[in-house]
């Protein structure tokens, strides 16, 4: 059985909520996983805030909103069928409205946050009982307990998942919510924003599944932003490593979480097209296709912390302490530079950057930038083979790098740049060094396709 999950904008309408329909009949056995509709999140996000800060008026008038776009899209999606739908509709918005007043309780808002892939899986499990499919609607609520740490526990996914596969031995298709998933006090929790990705791969490592795949709205990895770069090409192949640097480094691909169950678990991810099924989309897989650079993506609001100390020069332990003063703050360091006096470290959580600064003078000179872009380049980029700094450096000439990290992995290189230079930055890339390595990449993807 594969796990197939779809995103806001593949359940954006009722017509693109057809498409996966068709999609689903051509794939079973299927389990599958949906995001709530597009803009769906965002806007009981804003309600809540709204609620939180006083503007009850403006939260109860959105949700009234909210609402009629939904009786729209059920009738345009169910026709003269749409009567469940519209009871489903009314009580879950009736909840919304009595759950926005018992805000600022942790668990109203997570409830009104679940309840977007509430609707999105409700409406679509109607829509193919409508055409005579027969599928399972099942409570991610009751799928995916997270342990005390917000860690998802494995073992209770899997056990879960088999006693609803039990129950239903007939069934093709099964259909849950992403994102949403129970807390260690057992109330409807959810997995951080996008998380409906990662949801679908914990399933997908669940169940051993021969493949989980990812439909959007794009032809799968672009090797640079299209919405800075013009004449970006979907890259075919990716390893698990280079997905997750360009999931973490913010390519609008996937959650950054997604790649780790999968890849633990050795299942391919495949991220497809909703709109364009026919498109190869990008496969991610743990062997190694193509050389060279094959994809880049940036991160923006990254905060540089430089300590400078003559006590470092010839130390032990000094690392240590400067990585537990982050630790502390439980603030991810995402990358870092040494030389033999000084080290630049990079978070991009900057909520307790006053106390860490404030701890990190104890060892030297602190000094702090911000507005700064973390830069990442993947692919295989072997230390061996000469000349890819070189490309590099002179793609970048005219462009100030104020950190450079290589040789952590063989898959990337990773350079902070100023913010103001990051459009530059990522042209730049695609002109100069990019553009004629993608030729010999996509050479390369169409001899292993063929391979494979
Ligand atoms: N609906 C959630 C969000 O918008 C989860 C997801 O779409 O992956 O963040
Ligand atoms: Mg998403």
């Amino acid at each position: 059985m594969k796990v197939l999950k779809f995103g806001g904008t593949s359940v954006g309408s009722a017509e693109k909520i057809k498409k996966i329909a068709e999609i689903i009949h051509s794939e079973q056995p299927v389990f599958v996983v949906l995001s709530a509709m597009g803009g769906t999140t965002d806007r009981l996000t804003e309600m809540v805030a709204d609620a939180v800060e006083g503007r009850m008026t403006t939260a109860l008038k959105s949700a009234g909103d909210l609402k009629k776009h939904y009786d729209l899209t059920v009738l345009q999606l169910l026709g003269k069928d749409a009567a469940v739908a519209m009871f489903y509709v009314d009580i879950i918005f009736n909840s919304i409205n009595v759950k926005l007043k018992q805000l600022p309780l942790a668990k109203a808002e997570k409830e009104i946050l679940s309840y977007g892939e509430k609707l999105s899986t409700f409406l679509f499990h109607q829509l193919l009982l409508k055409h005579g499919l027969h599928a399972v609607l099942l409570d991610a609520t009751t799928l995916l307990p997270l342990d005390g740490d917000h860690e998802p526990v494995m073992n209770e996914i899997e056990k879960k998942l088999w006693i609803e596969f039990n129950r239903y031995p007939e069934m093709h298709v099964f259909i849950t919510q992403g994102f949403v998933c129970r807390n260690v006090w057992g109330e409807t929790d959810n997995l951080g924003r996008g998380g409906s990705d990662y949801s679908a791969s914990l399933f997908g490592a669940a169940i051993n599944t021969e493949e989980i795949q990812i439909w959007t709205d794009i032809d799968g990895v672009q090797n640079n932003d299209p919405r800075i770069v013009e004449n970006t090409r979907p890259v075919r192949h990716l390893r698990f490593d280079e997905a997750a640097e360009l999931a973490y480094f913010g390519a609008k691909i996937l959650h950054p979480l997604t790649i780790l169950p999968a890849q633990k678990a050795g299942i391919p991810v495949l991220l497809k097209n909703t709109m364009h099924p026919e498109d190869a989309g990008t496969r991610i897989t743990a062997s190694q296709k193509g050389r060279g650079f094959k994809a880049v993506a940036a991160r923006d609001g990254i905060i540089a912390i430089r300590i400078k100390s003559s006590r470092m020069l010839l130390a032990y332990g000094f690392m240590r302490k400067v990585f537990e003063v982050f630790e502390t703050y439980k603030t991810p360091i995402d990358m870092v530079t040494t030389s033999e006096i000084a080290v630049s470290i990079t978070i991009d959580d900057g909520r307790h950057l006053k106390e860490i600064v404030s701890a990190l003078r104890q060892f030297g000179k602190v000094e702090v930038e911000e507005k700064k872009t973390l830069v990442g380049v993947v692919g295989l980029i072997h230390a061996d083979e000469p000349g890819y700094a070189r490309q590099l450096f002179n793609a970048l000439d005219d462009i100030p790098i104020r950190m450079i990290s290589y040789g952590a992995s063989r898959y990337n290189f990773s350079l902070l740049v100023n913010t103001e230079d990051k459009v530059r930055t990522l042209k730049a890339l695609n002109s100069r060094l990019f553009h004629n390595e993608l030729i010999e990449n996509e050479e390369d993807n169409v001899m292993n396709m063929v391979a494979d």
